[in-house]
């Protein structure tokens, strides 16, 4: 039995979740202590528990722990199971976290999947959907897998609602990708979603982007969604040969149109001007699939908490290593030596 402190590093729930991915895989059981103590409000929340109740359906874990406020989970999985599934955070929480945390099972699982992911869509904190449609899923196709999704309800934070399919033929194996130098580039653009909300804070996002990165109306569009309730989201979207990097800004109660729109632009610029190719919340993302891949390599600005805390987390599970080799601009991380294979509980 693995014990992992969940108040390490970052404190939140990525913890939780590359815990549950790494145990489904490895078919290791593991005790997760002092969940999400270094936030707000500790312990398990709707999405989090989604995930948890997710991880143990597919590979028939046994679990004990699992309820609202939980701070001790203990998950002894079984081997994992393709298969028609139907998950549902039940609040606004983000279901593409939970869909993040299965994946990896199902990526290299015998079977073929089929889901169905009820909640939050379009929520801060977490990567959006078009966030795993545009950036996150296309490197991970390139990997072998083939996984297609499809938005069916935009759900924004707070009312949810939202809904998207996912269809996924495993990979028996990865391949390993090299994510280092950027390609040719092919587009920016920017698209403003609003629901239930005047269009008047669409052009003022507009006009802060055409301002300030000095682009035509042309590369802006704005978007009428309609959702269970109020949202509103900038997306600024670089697309290179080889990725695509998604950055967005979610509009909220007492925080001006401006505001959104700069904090977004700012973040955006950000990236543009460094020279590496992994922004800081797909470099997060990406540790564990270069891991699953056993080996690969890619070049992101400095290591984000959540990243390091990724790294620590994965040496501790899997007893590997990974190689962090700093530049001016970043860092280039590689999977290091060690091994560890697939499990079935
Ligand atoms: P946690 O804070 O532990 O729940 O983890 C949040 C996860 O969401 C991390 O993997 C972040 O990289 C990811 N994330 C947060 N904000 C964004 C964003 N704007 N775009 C893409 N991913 C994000």
């Amino acid at each position: 039995m693995i014990t992992i402190d969940g108040s390490k590093g970052e404190g939140g729930g990525q913890i939780l979740r590359t815990s549950l991915s790494l145990a489904m895989i490895t078919g290791k059981p593991c005790t997760i202590e002092h969940i999400r103590a270094g936030r707000r409000k500790p312990g398990l929340m709707r999405q989090h528990l989604t995930a948890v109740n997710a991880a143990a359906q597919i590979c028939e874990a046994q679990v004990t722990g699992a309820e609202v406020g939980s701070m001790e989970l203990t998950f002894s999985p079984n081997a994992i199971r393709g298969g028609e599934y139907a998950f549902s955070v039940g609040t606004a929480g983000s279901v593409t976290l939970v869909f993040q945390t299965i994946l990896p099972a199902l990526m290299i699982a015998e079977q073929e999947s089929s889901l169905i992911l009820t909640g939050g869509t379009h929520n801060p904190m977490a990567p959006p959907f078009p966030f795993l449609e545009k950036v996150f899923l296309p490197i991970i196709n390139q990997m072998g897998p083939q996984i297609e999704v499809q938005l069916k309800q935009y759900g924004f934070y707070p009312a949810g609602g939202g809904q998207f399919q996912c269809m996924i033929k495993p990979a028996k194996t990865l391949i390993p990708f090299s994510l280092l130098q950027r390609g040719m580039q092919r587009s920016r653009n920017a698209e403003i979603l609003l629901s239930n909300l005047s269009e008047k804070i669409g052009k003022r996002e507009r006009d802060v982007i055409l301002h300030k990165l000095n682009w035509s109306e042309d590369q802006v569009r704005i978007q009428s969604v309609p959702s269970k309730g109020p949202g509103n989201t900038v997306s600024l979207l670089a697309e290179y040969e080889g990725i695509t990097e998604l950055f967005t800004g979610f509009g909220e109660m007492k925080k001006t149109a401006e505001m959104v729109a700069m904090d977004v632009v700012r973040e955006y610029m950000e990236y543009i001007k460094n020279e590496y190719l992994v922004g800081p919340y797909l470099a997060d993302q990406l540790i564990l699939p270069m891991v699953l891949a056993g080996g690969g390599e890619f070049y992101t600005g400095r290591l984000t908490h959540h990243a390091k805390t990724q790294v620590e987390l994965i040496q501790q599970f899997l007893g590997i290593d990974f190689s962090i080799e700093t530049h001016e601009k970043g860092v280039v991380i590689r999977k290091g030596s060690g091994e560890w294979t697939v499990g079935n509980g």
